[in-house]
């Protein structure tokens, strides 16, 4: 795998793809610069190589050209957060694009607008990502965010460089997600949480050859119950999912892998922070009671799992966790895995829903690795290969 750590930037200009999708204030103004800060090691270590950078993104979903998207909005947010005063062009390619490029001296860095100010971004175009070549001698990516987009800056434009390599945030993401797939420290334990079991069969399918323990929790936990013969109430339910769960129960058993399920359920009489609520056996759920959070038993025995867990794996939240009333067991879990971390055991959160979790209750720090990109991992785990990392080791 072929980092910039492969190359020397003297008097060489990065094309970077980075991921400056960040949330924007009513003055807009950027809300949230975790996502620039992320940046920052790869885009210091070429200028400090003496080389120049040339930064491309995306914002948001823009409909051409709408004003709102422009990535002019977070120049000076970039300028602070990387030290350095960054330059602006008003496209992405063109000849006043090509010459601002050219101009550029070691030291400086030029930001580039939206590329999705032009459909052939997302088209993944090739005259598009051609011209978008011109501006640099070596191609970084370094947006996991969008690594599984055959898109003309995270893919198609790597075919014209005969220089190109992974930036820091992407060299980890894979390396970190490698850990976890391909480990031969054992046991190795996922926890996949969430809404549906739809979402994560592939993914449980996939992974089922890789690991040792699986920990159910969240709203899927119910269909696995119920398809088992247990009285659920009005928990979250798919009621089409039921066979699929049973026969991933069994392909477990045949791999050797160990399933924990909830024993037990905080259930509630409505799905409301106001409810009343109680704790009950996961399969005897009265009618008109639905499980939102898992109970006190099943913690015990999810945290001594993971305590003698070597590789902890964690995709979706255990209950509800954006009600306090049932974030208890997705607290008490990021606990355990923590705990495990300090340990010695390596850990990986990511999703969408268990990142947001992980950063709600600081737990963010205490485990070995919040991945980026909930698409782009969830395609990783599901075994598919993305076309943005292909594009460079080939
Ligand atoms: P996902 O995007 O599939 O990871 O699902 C995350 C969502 O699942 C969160 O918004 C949680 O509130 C929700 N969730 C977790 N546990 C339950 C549950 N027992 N019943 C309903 N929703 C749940």
């Amino acid at each position: 795998m072929k980092t910039i750590d492969d190359y020397n930037f003297n008097n060489k200009r990065a094309l970077i793809r980075v991921d400056f999708n960040v949330p924007l204030n009513e003055e807009m103004e950027v809300s949230d610069a975790n996502r620039i800060e992320a940046a920052k090691p790869t885009i210091i270590k070429i200028l400090e190589d003496g080389g120049s950078v040339v930064l491309m993104s995306h914002l948001g979903r823009p409909k051409g050209k709408e004003s709102k998207y422009s990535l002019q909005h977070i120049v000076d947010k970039v300028s602070e957060v990387i030290g350095v005063e960054v330059k602006f062009v008003e496209d992405c390619i063109g000849e006043d694009v090509e010459n601002a490029a050219n101009n550029l001296q070691p030291g400086e860095i030029l930001l580039i607008e939206n590329l999705r100010f032009h459909d052939e971004e997302k088209e993944g175009d090739e005259d598009f990502a051609k011209k978008l070549s011109r501006l640099g001698d070596i191609y970084v990516n370094d947006a996991f965010g969008t690594a599984h987009r055959a898109h003309a800056s995270t893919t198609v434009v790597a075919k014209f460089f005969e220089d190109k390599c992974f930036g820091y945030l992407l060299a980890k993401e894979i390396k970190s997600l490698d850990k976890v797939l391909h480990s031969k420290e054992k046991p190795v334990t996922a926890v996949l949480g969430g809404a549906k079991v739809s979402t994560k069969i592939t993914v449980i399918d996939n992974i089922l050859d890789k690991i040792d323990h699986l920990i159910i929790g969240g709203g899927m936990t119910y269909t696995f119950i119920k398809a088992q013969g247990g009285k659920i109430g009005n928990s979250l339910v798919e009621e089409d999912k039921q066979e699929l769960a049973l026969e991933i129960l069994k392909k477990a058993k045949e791999k050797g892998v160990e399933v924990h399920l909830p024993v037990d359920s905080v259930i509630a009489d409505s799905f409301s922070e106001q409810a009343s609520t109680q704790t009950e056996s996961v399969d005897n759920i009265p009618d008109g009671w639905m499980g939102l959070d898992v109970g006190p038993e099943t913690i015990q025995n999810f945290a001594r799992v993971i305590k003698d867990s070597r590789i902890i794996l964690w995709n979706g939240p255990l209950g509800v966790f954006e009600m306090d009333t049932f974030a208890k067991g997705t607290i008490e879990l990021g606990e355990a895995i923590a705990e495990a971390t300090k340990n010695g055991a390596f850990s990986l959160v990511g999703g969408g829903d268990s990142v947001a979790a992980v950063k709600k209750f600081g737990f963010e720090d205490k485990v070995s690795y919040v991945s980026t990109g909930g698409g782009a991992m969830l395609e990783m785990l599901e075994g598919k290969s993305l076309p943005g990392i292909e594009a460079i080791n080939k």
